[in-house]
């Protein structure tokens, strides 16, 4: 047997998703809310949770969850799928919407798992970098857009890695040149104070992802996409019946609950993140981007490795982006509580070379 003659073509030539394995006591790599949920509301979290008959196939299409969410933004609920994270999403989007060519059109850098699941379910990526100010590059992107192609361009706002959003002017341009769907990830716009939402009312080829990983509950894998109630019902074909477990659903309508504790802690990050980005601007060598998210993106005048490797002898992870040409000695730090900030920024100042 020859593996490489069983597996996909696309599959077995990429790398996949690394998720480093590494037991560090101060986690900014991954941009998950640094606060853990607090007594009495863990007391009560867990009461709902021990209730859940363990038993039973979870409610199929967490249609609670779909009521409550499509309240909360102000639609229809046949025009909202919930997902097991919204990777989950993307990837029953990138099955579903392939268009006549199979094509799906990402700016570089951005969040990894669009190419990797793209290529994955069996479509062509075509990336086009961004522009120095890491916006979109609309005539290049116009210029890759033909008849049938893309079936699907997708745009994290604020962007990951960058933290930057993409100017609405080009992304509605976009919409407009696109013969398929625009996917508005806002994964980070709950730090941002902006929302693109709107843009799902006024285009019917507009796609809006969203997700509570970032907000304080990664662990319970949920994600939500809002968007044309006819691509929907198309996209629910796809996905497996009981795709939200149970202990998440009762999670994440304890999230829906308790929202109001954490709107607080998202006030407090984007307060943090200001703070961190002093911090690194104070830093001979670290050049820091301006973020709209809940981590910051800064670029080094000398070997990223080597600060990396140094952190984590410190017990501290971030992302190490030293991807050349477009992020060379790049990194990407995660807004933590006020302690691992400090912690961070001493560690990174003795950690450069003077
Ligand atoms: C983290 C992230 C996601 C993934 O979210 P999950 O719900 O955890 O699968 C999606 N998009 C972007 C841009 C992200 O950064």
């Amino acid at each position: 047997m020859v593996i490489k003659d069983l597996v996909a073509k696309g599959i077995f030539e990429q790398s996949g998703y690394i998720a480093p394995e590494l037991n560090c006591a101060i986690k900014m790599d991954a941009n998950e809310n640094p606060f853990t949920i607090q007594e009495p509301l863990r007391k009560k979290l867990l009461e709902e949770i021990s209730r859940v008959d363990l038993n039973r196939y979870p409610a199929a299409g967490a249609p609670e969850l779909r009521e409550r969410f499509a309240k909360y933004y102000g639609v229809n609920k046949n025009m909202i799928m919930m997902g097991n994270g919204s990777d989950e999403l993307i990837q029953i989007l990138c099955m579903t919407l392939k268009g006549k060519i199979k094509g799906v059109l990402v700016p570089v850098p951005t969040f990894s798992m669009y190419k990797i699941i793209a290529v994955n379910t069996g479509n062509k990526v075509v990336e086009v970098p961004l522009d120095k100010k890491f916006d979109l590059d609309i005539d290049a992107i116009t210029g890759k857009i033909q008849d049938n192609f893309p079936a699907m361009v997708f745009l994290s706002f604020p962007n990951s890695p960058t933290g930057n959003f993409f100017s609405r002017k080009k992304i509605e341009a976009i919409i407009n040149k696109t013969p398929g769907v625009v996917v508005i990830d806002e994964a980070y716009a709950s730090f941002s104070g902006r929302s693109m939402l709107s843009l799902v009312k006024k285009y019917d080829n507009v796609i809006f992802l969203n997700t509570l990983s970032k907000l304080g509950m990664a662990s319970i894998r949920l994600g939500f996409l809002i968007g044309n109630k006819d691509i929907i019902a198309q996209l629910d074909k796809v996905r497996l019946p009981y795709n939200i477990n149970s202990l998440s659903q009762t999670a994440a309508n304890f999230f829906l609950d308790y929202q109001d504790e954490f709107s607080k802690q998202i006030v407090e990050i984007t307060k943090r993140r200001e703070e961190l980005y002093q911090g690194l601007k104070e830093i001979a060598g670290i050049k820091p981007y301006p973020s709209r998210a809940n981590f910051i993106f800064f670029s080094c005048s000398f070997d990223s490795n080597r600060i990396y490797n140094k952190l984590v002898a410190e017990g501290i992870i971030v992302k190490n982006l030293n991807i050349p040409p477009l992020m060379s000695n790049c990194m990407r730090v995660t807004v933590g509580n006020k302690k691992e900030n400090e912690t961070f920024l001493k560690a990174l100042k003795s950690a450069t070379p003077k």
